[in-house]
C-alpha cells in the first residue's frame, strides 16, 4: 500500500475565535499554522481566507498573502477552496486559481442547503466552467462529496470530459444538510468510487476519529483540522492544527502504514508533473 496523505484544512469559512481561539484567521497566522502542521506531517494545505470581520471571503488579494507566506518556508501542496464566501461569484471564485495557479482546488459537485447557512449552490454551468478553467490552468480538482449525489455528478462530468481521470474524491461526511457521518456511509461511497480514483474521507465534529479510523482501514486519505473539528476530544478544545496532524501522524504509524511525503503526496495525486 502506498503512503497516506495528511490534508490539513485550517481555517474553513465558519468556525471562529469563540469557538476556539486557536483558530487560525489572518493570513499570518494561517501562513504559520500550515507550516507548523507540514513540520508535523503534512503534504496537503486546504485554504480558507477571512475578511476583517472573520467571514469567509474570496479576495484573491488575501490568498495570494497566505500562499506567499507558506511558499517561502516550505513546499506542502497548495488546495485552495473554491467555495469560501457565501457571495461570491463565480468569478471570484476562480479568480485567485488563475493568480496563483495551486496545485489543487476544491470542486464541490452538487448544491445542497447548508442548514445553519442558506443554499451552498453549485450551478451546473458553474460546475462546467471551473472544470474546464482547472484543466486549462493546471490545477488538479479536489472533488468534494457532500452526499451520493455529488459523486455521481462528478462522474457524469467525467464521462463529457470536463473532469479527468484519475478523479481525486474528498468525501466530506456529517456536514449540517449532507450525509451523515458514519462508517456504513463511507463504505457505501467509497463501493460507488471509479477504481482509478483517489480518494480521501473527513468526518465533521464528534464523528472526526470514527470516520478517519475507517478511512485508513478502507485504504483512503485523511484529512484533519479545525475547518472540520474546533475539539480535540469531548470537552477539550484542540490546542492548534499541528496537534490534530501530530495525532494522525501517531495513528497512521501505529496501523504499520507510512505518511506521506509532499513529493509521494504529488505523486500519488498527480500533480506537480
Ligand atoms: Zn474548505
Amino acid at each position: 500500500m502506498s503512503a497516506t496523505i495528511i490534508s490539513v484544512a485550517t481555517t474553513g469559512a465558519w468556525p471562529g475565535k469563540e469557538d476556539n481561539p486557536a483558530v487560525p484567521i489572518t493570513p499570518e497566522e494561517i501562513a504559520k499554522d500550515v507550516i507548523e502542521c507540514y513540520h508535523a506531517g503534512a503534504s496537503v494545505a486546504h485554504l480558507h481566507m477571512r475578511d476583517e470581520q472573520g467571514r469567509g471571503s474570496m479576495d484573491k488579494n488575501l490568498f495570494k498573502k497566505t500562499v506567499d507566506l507558506i511558499r517561502s518556508e516550505c513546499d506542502i501542496l497548495i488546495n485552495l477552496t473554491t467555495s469560501g464566501a457565501l457571495d461570491a461569484t463565480n468569478e471570484t471564485r476562480q479568480a485567485h486559481l488563475r493568480l496563483l495557479r495551486p496545485d489543487l482546488a476544491s470542486y464541490d459537485a452538487g448544491t445542497m442547503n447548508w442548514m445553519h447557512a442558506g443554499i451552498f449552490e453549485n450551478h451546473p454551468a458553474f460546475l462546467e466552467e471551473l472544470g474546464l478553467t482547472m484543466q486549462e490552468i493546471g490545477v488538479k480538482p479536489e472533488i468534494e462529496v457532500f452526499d451520493t449525489s455529488f459523486l455521481y455528478n462528478a462522474l457524469y462530468y467525467q464521462s463529457k470530459g470536463v473532469l479527468k481521470s484519475p478523479l481525486f474524491i474528498q468525501f466530506v461526511l456529517g456536514a449540517p444538510g449532507g450525509i451523515a457521518a458514519t462508517v456504513e456511509n463511507l463504505v457505501f461511497l467509497k463501493n460507488l468510487l471509479p477504481e482509478d480514483a483517489v480518494w480521501s474521507a473527513f468526518g465533521i465534529g464528534k464523528n472526526h476519529l470514527p470516520i478517519l479510523y475507517a478511512t485508513l482501514a478502507l485504504g483512503g486519505h485523511i484529512r484533519v483540522g479545525m475547518e472540520d473539528n474546533v475539539m480535540y476530544r469531548k470537552g477539550e478544545l484542540a490546542t492548534s492544527n499541528a496537534q490534530f496532524v501530530r495525532r494522525a501522524v501517531r495513528i497512521i504509524e501505529e496501523m504499520d502504514r507510512k505518511v506521506a511525503t509532499v513529493e509521494e503526496a504529488a505523486n500519488i495525486l498527480g500533480v506537480r508533473k
